[in-house]
């Protein structure tokens, strides 16, 4: 009871005392824009730290109103009401992680460092509190009876489990000692992320020979050498230890030490023994989740996580990477021998390293396909395909995107949609935000910065895409590479996937679904995206409007299989050392040692890398994924089979269209997810799909 007053009695203080500032901070208001977009423009710095501090405090208000409830707990007063909380801290948090991930500075990390343990802390207080689970046990203990909705159904279930495996039945003493293993867990990833950041704009390959530059296409020149500009080292060229930068390189240069040197530079990032080493902090983390792990009364990490997922254990999920593991390792040795022979045909007296791959690869390649991504990227401005996506989206599911240039944003550079149903109904607000500066993350993503529900009123969902796609070319264009179309349409698939929803509470809403399952729907999307039927649509060369050749585009299509060995091979070999870091339960010793040995052990070859080193892999020590690399390869299995009826009945068969929308784009996490697969394809997935796919067969 004292502790309610004291947080009472604070709140007034805090509101009475800043009243002027808090008047003037937008996250403390309605929204008084379109849509109630957050006004980007007048966020400013200051705004954050005061909203989340106010956010954490007047939600455990609400907590506390939820607790001291005289009545008797019902689903209405209990579940639904805690999915009516936190509206503050929800604005600002939506808001600040998207931007610290798109588009951060110096200060934005820094109150990332020292915020995220607390709302960690905040986040355990509510999962943690004693009364506020048992109302929600006494409600989950009478739900046969309640006649709920099967949507109210999963609700209940969903928020008994995450307070069950937030650990709300742990005794006192190991329920402090989880909290602090979060917190702990929660800085250390900030910190990972941070240092892979810091490693990758530290170092730079800087060229000041233009006979350097030989195999280099000009547009890769240009860009290199106004990333030179922009680092104070005019005249010169500079390459980064970043995919968009480093894979031209890798590719064209004709330079093998220097080939070498970047690719290093690429996987060292957080092994440098200096201040952004991760090792330390990937020893800890380990440790740590183990002990997290057995608290919750599981034998490792691994296990625990797992027991949440559409796959639910380990053994599952070995199973699956073994079965395509060794089809995949079997390619790319014959990959390897097919580019030593090229090694040695054309004079060279070396044995083909990991650095050489994308240089040789690529001979193949255009010894085979004959054609260049420089021929294909002239077809792929990022404008035609954006149009050819929302063309996409409009064929299957009746959705129109209207650009907005009036609504609100937090740079020039990126672009807002509204989105249409076919009853000309908004349903959502979509964003890109495509350009690669410093400022950005890694990769691609999709974000919410609201997500859509109906219980309290009619939510829209609104929804970025986040790429690092080429800066524009001289005449003002983005040119794509056919991976980056594949990525466009990836992260649209989890852009449709929050916008099309229909819940009716914002926690089962669009992507809020297992890792597992998460990446299905927009995996499935990037299906379209091989098609030439659909490609012919949108590839128009971005200066003469011309079509992509037929020819060119049978290439294409036929070097999808092309590379499959090394593809399928660092892919499996990431996610096998994703599940070993996390079944394992003894201590480790050294890092690198634990990760060589568990290659080995697998019988990688040395001309390969694991798509991701520890010391770099964020997915697992800083995102969501730690064992959940598999979910990739889990949802291709599922995105493969998904595909296989547009195959045979259409690519936009109006009824299949229809079940997808209904069944897998719309539902969220509204019920049982594989009973959601099963409705819309009428079977359990079948892996068969995936290999021919892959032409592992
Ligand atoms: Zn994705």
């Amino acid at each position: 009871m004292n502790n309610k007053i004291l947080i009472l009695t604070s709140v007034i203080f805090f509101l009475s005392c800043t009243n002027e500032e808090n008047n003037m901070n937008p996250f403390l208001q309605e929204y008084d824009t379109p849509f109630k977009i957050p006004p980007f423009e007048d966020i400013k710095m200051q705004h954050y730290k005061p909203a989340f501090e106010l956010g954490m405090e007047e939600n455990l208000l609400e907590i506390n109103k939820i607790t001291s409830n005289q009545e008797k707990p019902s689903f209405e007063n209990t579940i639904v009401e805690l999915e009516r909380v936190g509206k503050t801290l929800d604005k600002v948090s939506n808001v600040f992680f998207n931007l610290l991930s798109s588009n951060t500075n110096e200060d934005m990390d820094d109150l990332a460092m020292t915020i995220s343990p607390r709302l960690s802390a905040h986040g355990d207080n509510i999962l943690l509190n004693k009364e506020l689970f048992e109302r929600i046990k006494s409600v989950y203990s009478k739900r046969a009876s309640l006649s709920l909705s099967v949507e109210q159904n999963r609700l209940l279930e969903e928020t008994y489990k995450s307070f069950i495996r937030s650990g709300a039945n742990l005794s006192d003493n190991k329920m402090n000692r989880l909290t602090e293993i979060n917190q702990s867990l929660s800085s250390l990833s900030v910190q990972f992320d941070q240092n892979v950041l810091k490693e990758t704009n530290g170092f730079s390959l800087i060229i000041d020979n233009e006979e350097q530059l030989s195999g280099l296409p000009e547009e890769e020149i240009r860009l290199a050498s106004e990333l030179a500009k922009s680092e104070g080292h005019e005249g010169k060229w500079v390459f980064k230890p970043t995919r968009v930068s480093m894979y031209p390189f890798l590719t064209y240069s004709d330079q093998r030490d220097l080939r070498e040197k970047l690719y290093d530079s690429y996987i060292k990032r957080g092994d440098n023994s200096n201040e952004s080493d991760n090792k330390n902090i990937i020893k800890e983390m380990v440790a740590l989740r183990t002990e997290k792990a057995k608290l919750m009364g599981f034998e490792n990490h691994a296990d625990f996580v797992l027991d949440n997922t559409m796959a639910k254990t380990t053994e599952r999920v070995d199973g699956l990477l073994q079965k395509i593991w060794k089809p995949g390792l079997a390619r790319a040795k014959r990959e390897v021998e097919e580019m030593q022979k090229l090694i040695q045909e054309e004079g060279g007296n070396f044995k083909l390293a990991s650095s050489d791959w994308w240089y040789y690869s690529e001979k193949i390649r255009q010894s085979k396909y004959n054609f260049t991504e420089e021929e294909v990227k002239p077809y792929f401005s990022e404008e035609n395909v954006l149009a050819g996506a929302f063309d996409v989206a409009e064929k299957l599911f009746e959705v129109s995107f209207i650009e907005r240039k009036d609504l609100p944003k937090y740079r020039d550079d990126i672009r807002s949609f509204e989105v249409k149903d076919a009853d000309e109904k908004t349903i959502g607000i979509f964003y890109t935000d495509y350009t690669l500066r410093p400022s950005k993350g890694g990769g691609a993503w999709m974000n919410s910065v609201r997500s859509q529900s109906t219980f309290d009123g009619n939510q829209l969902p609104i929804v970025f895409n986040v790429c690092n796609f080429p800066p524009k070319n001289k005449e003002g264009v983005s040119l794509l590479s056919f991976e980056q179309v594949e990525t466009l349409f990836h992260e649209f698939g989890h852009g449709l996937h929050g916008l099309l929803s229909q819940a009716t509470y914002p926690s089962l809403s669009g992507t809020r679904v297992t890792r597992d399952y998460v990446e299905f729907p927009s995996q499935m999307m990037e299906n379209w995206a091989r098609e030439p039927e659909v490609i012919k649509t949108f590839a128009k060369h971005y200066k003469t409007g011309e079509a992509i050749p037929d020819e060119l585009l049978n290439k294409i299509a036929a070097a999808g299989k092309f590379n499959a060995g090394f593809e399928t091979t660092e892919y499996v070999a990431a996610a096998l050392l994703d599940m070993a870091w996390h079944t394992n339960e003894t201590e480790i010793q050294d890092v690198n040692d634990f990760e060589d040995t568990s290659l080995e052990e697998l019988g990688l070859i040395p001309e390969i890398e694991s798509r991701y080193r520890s010391t770099y892999f964020g997915h697992i020590f800083a995102g969501g994924y730690s064992s959940g690399y598999y979910s990739y390869l889990w949802t291709e299995v599922m995105e493969a089979d998904a595909f296989e009826p547009f195959r045979e009945k259409g690519l936009f068969h109006k009824e299949t269209a229809d079940k997808l929308k209904k069944f897998v784009y719309s539902s969220g996490n509204t019920d049982d997810l594989m009973t959601q697969y099963v409705r819309y394809r009428g079977s359990e997935p079948n892996i068969e799909p995936l290999i021919k796919k892959r032409g592992l067969d």
